[in-house]
């Protein structure tokens, strides 16, 4: 069967966690054990590279001084740095400026506006890092992630409210506006990533102008890859891979346009691998 593979321009890692990676990378290379807190990638591929290297993940601070703690791009609360500085853990940041743009935002608006809302996923880490900004500030927090969340909120006098890097911008826009309606005064920040939007329009100008079925190509784990196939699926049929392996010839018809898309934590050559498993079909 043949299909016409359509590919935007913008796919593989974003700069955040190319950087990130880089940056886990060099200090698993200079030795010794490397704990990383949370997935830094992903990517079971990508990942297992790195583990091979001796990179170890792991869900809690080290009790005592020895590794070396990686913060993957995602970011993490005020309160964990504190205590690795506590216990003397040698601690590598990498969390992407544009995350560590959320959390600047969410403090100094918890102490502007004394209540913050973080329009995002509360179980996401970087949420919870953002969380832990706000409340750094003495700010109730409160995380909604739907319209029905907001139109829970109670009255407030004042509130700030800013975004989970990769929410998409649209409902961001849309809560922050229901919001604005259970408040008296807000300042509304909007702190969605713009490379994911980028990404989100590309796809959407692709699909609905050259593609008849959308690939996006991804973990299932990534909040950005799960957004993308979501705005994706309201407008094409759109399947959600994270290996050429999963590709399969059924959900393609003789002729039609495939479009190729990304998350921003997926390798490059992993959407290589999808797009020639799309080409031999
Ligand atoms: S998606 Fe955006 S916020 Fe997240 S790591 Fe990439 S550049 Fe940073």
């Amino acid at each position: 069967m043949s299909v016409q593979v359509i590919r935007p321009r913008h796919t593989g890692f974003c700069f955040g966690v190319r950087d990130a990676l880089e940056l886990t990378r060099r200090t698993v290379e200079e030795g010794g054990e490397v704990l990383a807190l949370g997935q830094v990638v992903h990517n079971a591929r990508a990942l297992e590279e790195l583990e091979a290297q001796g990179l170890h993940e792991a869900s809690a601070l080290p009790e005592a001084p020895g590794p070396s703690v990686v913060v993957t791009a995602h970011g993490a609360p005020p309160e964990l740095f504190a205590e690795a500085d506590r216990r003397g853990l040698k601690v590598v940041d990498t969390t992407c400026p544009l995350v560590r743009r959320v959390q600047h935002h969410a403090e100094d608006l918890g102490q502007l506006a004394g209540t913050v809302v973080v329009v995002g996923h509360s179980e996401h880490s970087e949420v919870r890092g953002v969380v832990g900004w706000a409340a750094s500030q003495g700010a109730e927090v409160e995380v909604v992630a739907s319209l029905e969340d907001a139109e829970r909120l109670p009255w407030r006098a004042r509130r700030g409210v800013v975004s989970q890097s990769t929410f998409p911008q649209s409902r961001f826009r849309e809560i922050a506006e229901v919001v604005a309606g259970r408040t008296g005064e807000v300042e509304v920040r909007d702190t969605t990533c713009p490379v994911v939007t980028q990404r989100q329009r590309e796809a959407l100008r692709s699909l609905l102008d050259e593609v008849d079925v959308a690939v996006v190509v991804g973990g299932r784990g990534s909040a950005n890859t799960q957004a993308l196939a979501e705005t994706c699926a309201t407008v094409r049929p759109t399947h959600l891979v994270e290996s050429a392996a999963e590709v399969r010839p059924e959900w393609f018809s003789p002729g039609q346009r495939v479009g190729i898309t990304s998350g921003t934590s997926t390798p490059s050559w992993v959407v290589d691998e999808v797009e020639a498993a799309c080409r031999v079909l």
